[in-house]
């Protein structure tokens, strides 16, 4: 994909923001965020700024950098104890960006097999595209910050120049 899109630290925080006052105004009640790492950790951090609840974080590996590795996403870590964590919990699923939804669909088919009470799932970026999976039934609801088109998204926590990231999400007109 060559087409990409840019966020500072700052727009990506004003997108947290609005994304967490829907989950508020929604009256979404929950015990636990669940971060998909690595992408959902730092936004996961930063909700928690806004609704605070503690955070267990899973790692899913779908891309190897910018190329998709296989049909299914890999579990790289999971959470301990996980009945014990999950089990008749109300849970907020987050991911940075819901891409072909391969992830996403996958994350919350395992949770919901611990049986939690809810689950949600909210996500920075939703691009707009036909997705490859569906999220099973009962989620609670489905939050996203933004939608975009289907452009590589340049998070800045991937920038190795903070500098160039900076520049290039001020100059982007959407
Ligand atoms: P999906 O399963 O929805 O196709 O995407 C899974 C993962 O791929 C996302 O959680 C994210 O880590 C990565 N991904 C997909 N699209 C992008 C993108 O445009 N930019 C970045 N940085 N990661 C992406």
């Amino acid at each position: 994909m060559s087409e990409k899109i840019y966020y500072s630290y700052n727009q990506i925080h004003k997108t947290v923001k609005k994304l967490a006052q829907n989950i508020i105004e929604d009256k979404y009640e929950f015990d636990v965020i669940v971060a998909i790492g690595t992408g959902g950790f730092i936004p996961a951090r930063m909700i928690k700024t806004f609704i605070d609840r503690p955070i267990y974080t899973v790692g899913l590996k779908l891309y190897d950098g910018d190329r998709i590795a296989g049909n299914s996403p890999q579990k790289v870590q999971w959470i301990d104890e996980v009945e014990k964590k999950l089990t008749g919990k109300r849970i907020l699923l987050i991911d940075e960006v819901d891409d072909t939804r391969t992830t996403l669909a996958y994350c919350v088919e395992e949770l919901l097999s611990h049986n939690p009470a809810a689950i949600a799932v909210a996500v920075l970026h939703k691009k707009d595209k036909t997705k490859n999976a569906d999220f099973p039934p009962g989620i609670h609801n489905y939050y996203c910050g933004e939608k975009l088109a289907d452009k590589w998204v340049c998070y800045p926590w991937d920038a190795i120049d903070i500098d160039y990231q900076e520049t290039m999400s001020q100059e982007r007109k959407d």
